[in-house]
């Protein structure tokens, strides 16, 4: 048998990106170490627990535009890790509350968003949860991470920043080219409120997308699959009205939001059991092109990805990372 150097990559970010990074890792010549800044996995694929309740506190679904991300669902399906959620939508506008049925195949992590990213994460060779690394510098072409309460980190053969732009900026030197292409990226803001209540409000409805007011989207959480049966809401509020109340307090926030909802959906009494209200800097890219060229330095072995990289949504950041992927096991097999 060869002897075969295992390479050491350093993935900050335990979002669907890093994770899709390590997923596609050739595991016969890399070993993963794995940093998130939160307790667990998931970053913007996370789920929320206050109380009883429990919801989906970024993304609300996965949905595939590309055959590969179509055929990546088809496996976690099988798998157990997700499954359909069979809702019918509607829109609010200016010309009501109606039904906009579609074809679209909606996928959830079950039981709640974050069972998927504690599967993939299984794979690391090591994860550090709660660790903020604050900075990532080069030596002797091996790199060497920091966290916020000074633990250091490596040596790592690869690193990859699996971060928003902004965050990912934060950690490249000022000079370097991808500093310019992550710093020149923006993210736009959403304001969430979850909560449960007592009342079963419009039976009918499960997931609205809502086109006026403060809003752009509300669901049911206990209406997807393998969820507690207790009522639990999602509102989560439009960028440009998160950005003009960006700094507002928060009481009037979740007061402003709840009498959305109230006046969307006829709820004349709301008894809330328990509440959670989240504001998300970086919620998603704010629609400028994603960058052109690939965001690596290959000589550095630095790779940058996320779903801004790529396509503004979970299945983008899975694609990101599964390029970045490609990108190092061709670099380290050549
Ligand atoms: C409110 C909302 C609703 C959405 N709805 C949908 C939807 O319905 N469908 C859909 O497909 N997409 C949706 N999205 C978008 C989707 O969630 C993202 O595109 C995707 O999850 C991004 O994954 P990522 O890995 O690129 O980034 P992230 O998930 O943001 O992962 C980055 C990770 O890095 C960690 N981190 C940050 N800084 C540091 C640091 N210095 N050190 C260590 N760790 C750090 C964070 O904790 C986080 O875990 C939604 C997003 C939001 C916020």
């Amino acid at each position: 048998m060869p002897n075969i150097a295992i390479q050491e990559v350093a993935v900050i970010g335990a979002g669907l990106a890093g994770l899709s990074v390590l997923q596609h890792l050739d595991p016969a010549t890399h070993r993963v170490t794995l940093f998130d800044k939160s307790r667990g996995t998931g970053g913007r694929l996370s789920s929320k627990k206050v109380g009883n309740s429990s919801w989906d506190m970024g993304a609300q679904y996965l949905r595939a535009h590309s055959p590969e991300f179509a055929g990546q669902l088809s496996t976690w399906h099988e798998l157990g890790w997700i499954a359909p959620w069979p809702v019918t939508p509607y829109v609010a506008d200016a010309n009501g509350l109606r039904p906009s049925p579609d074809n679209t195949r909606r996928y959830v992590g079950t039981p709640r968003m974050t069972a998927l990213s504690r599967k993939l994460s299984e794979q690391a060779g090591e994860f550090h949860a709660t660790t903020r690394i604050t900075k990532a510098s080069q030596q002797d072409g091996h790199w060497f991470l920091r966290s916020d309460d000074d633990r250091e980190f490596g040596p790592f053969a690869t690193l990859v920043i699996a971060l928003p732009p902004q965050q990912a900026a934060e950690l490249l030197p000022i000079n370097h080219p991808l500093y310019q292409m992550a710093a020149g990226h923006g993210m736009l803001p959403s304001w969430t409120l979850l909560f449960s209540c007592e009342e079963i409000i419009a039976p009918e409805i499960h997931a609205v997308y809502v086109h006026n007011g403060p809003l752009r989207w509300m669901a049911r959480n206990s209406s997807k699959p393998g969820r507690a049966p207790e009522q639990s809401w999602v509102l989560q509020a439009s960028a440009v009205w998160s950005q003009q109340h960006l700094d507002a307090p928060r009481p009037e926030i979740q007061s402003q939001l709840l009498e959305a909802f109230r006046s969307l959906t006829g709820a004349d009494k709301l008894t809330l059991t328990d509440t959670w209200l989240h504001r998300w800097l970086y919620a998603l890219p704010d629609g400028s092109s994603a960058p052109a060229q690939p965001l690596h330095d290959p000589a550095m072995k630095l790779y940058l990805c996320g779903d801004w990289c790529q396509g503004s949504s979970a299945e983008g950041a899975w694609l990101s990372g599964r390029s970045t992927a490609a990108l190092i096991n061709q670099q380290d097999n050549e």
